[in-house]
């Protein structure tokens, strides 16, 4: 006789398994699965009956890493209901049935987190792989598949691509006085990370002024939110620029007052430069391609005193890209890198709420959504610009 099992529940979830090196597309190693969860919760863990999960580009990079462990689940911008509590919560109001929403982890206890930044929490690191421990494989009711193999779980403290999943209570945003029902429990899960981080930049990063011109590169949802954010600070220009001209209206709709559509201009830094400050330039460029083309272009194209502002970074160590020090110096330029928006979860995500109350983050507009079973459907959707942001219902 073995040690005996710990309890577990069956649920379905989303495992991504070990990319392949050749030719690996983002998330063609992901399947959805039936798995067993582990339902013996430690201190400042909950069960959480996932409603949806929006898909994140992070849940696209850091599936098709092999530095990364696998099997795996991802997941990071869950909303859902709290199924079990787990001992010792430090929230005592969260009861069970609550609404929540999830983001990041962090530990709530380092000079970053005290000082309310805890998206450079010392152990914020820990995100990225998860951990073992969380998740193991079932038989599919055909019999097919293997039983009890290790799953990693735990991704940003989450792993909401899961029905039924294990979560650390530093993730939970709170939602019972936040949503009317559960259809906006589903619209705001991408609040948590998507959607602050783009807001974030401009509202807690950048902070323009109204006299401002800012251009915004990569209109997804990130980008899209960093122009409802410029909009809402109600700067001078607000300058949007992707490659895709689908995304030329939606940007002006949202609130940008110039579009540039890079599929058919030559000199982007030129046409940047000339859009912005009467030819002066921006005085913010929000980078969320880390394309190097367009990082480069940004750079040149700033007015002096100017800014930019990392969001998007191309994994692939080929693809980098280097600022020359001596402009930056000679222009006194600023550039800033941007986790999470450097946002407070708890406080930022209920400001993002009340902005779609009053009409000026109408992310409503910018939302599909796909059974989770269709998450194939979302990534191609994703990837063609069909879909800025897709949200899977569980
Ligand atoms: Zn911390
Ligand atoms: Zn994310």
């Amino acid at each position: 006789m073995g040690a005996p099992t710990p309890p577990t529940e069956r649920t379905q979830a989303i495992v991504a398994t070990f990319p392949a090196k050749e030719n690996h597309t983002p998330g063609s190693n992901w399947s959805l699965q039936d798995v067993n969860v582990a339902t013996t919760l430690t201190d400042g863990e909950l069960l959480v009956e996932m409603l949806a999960t929006g898909i994140c580009h992070s849940d696209l990079s850091l599936t098709s890493s092999p530095r990364m462990p696998y099997p795996r689940i991802a997941g990071h911008e869950g909303a859902g209901h709290i199924k079990t509590l787990g001992p010792n919560m430090a929230n005592k109001e969260l009861k069970v049935g609550d609404p929540v929403l999830l983001s990041f982890m962090h530990c709530g206890k380092c000079p970053y987190c005290l000082k309310g930044r805890p998206s450079q929490c010392v152990a914020f690191m820990a995100n990225l792989p998860g951990r073992p421990g969380v998740f193991s494989s079932a038989k599919g009711e055909d019999g097919e598949g293997t039983s009890g193999e290790d799953i990693i779980g735990g991704f940003f403290g989450q792993s909401s691509f899961a029905r039924l999943s294990v979560v650390q209570e530093s993730c939970v945003v709170p939602a019972k006085d936040l949503v009317k029902d559960d259809q906006e429990l589903k619209l705001f899960s991408p609040l948590g990370c998507g959607y602050q981080t783009g807001a974030g930049a401009v509202l807690n990063i950048a902070k323009p002024s109204k006299e401002a011109s800012i251009v915004v590169a990569g209109l997804g949802g990130v980008g899209l939110a960093a122009i409802m954010a410029a909009k809402i600070v109600n700067c001078k220009e607000i300058i949007g620029l992707d490659r895709l001209p689908s995304r030329m209206q939606i940007c002006k709709d949202l609130g940008a007052t110039h579009s540039i559509d890079t599929s058919s201009i030559t000199d982007l830094s030129k046409t940047m430069k000339d859009a912005a400050n009467g030819g002066r330039g921006p005085d913010f460029f929000i980078d969320t391609t880390g394309a190097p083309a367009v990082l480069e272009a940004g750079f040149q194209a700033l007015a002096p005193g100017g800014t930019m502002v990392f969001i998007g970074a191309d994994m692939n160590p080929a693809n980098g890209w280097a600022p020359d020090y001596r402009p930056v110096m000679s222009r006194s330029l600023k550039l800033i890198g941007c986790v999470e928006g450097d946002s407070e979860p708890a406080k930022f995500v209920p400001e993002l709420v009340k902005y779609y109350r009053e009409g000026r983050f109408p992310i409503d507009k910018m939302t599909q959504y796909y059974k989770a079973a269709d998450f194939k459907t979302a990534l191609h959707d994703m990837h063609s610009g069909d879909a800025i942001k897709a949200v899977l219902e569980w």
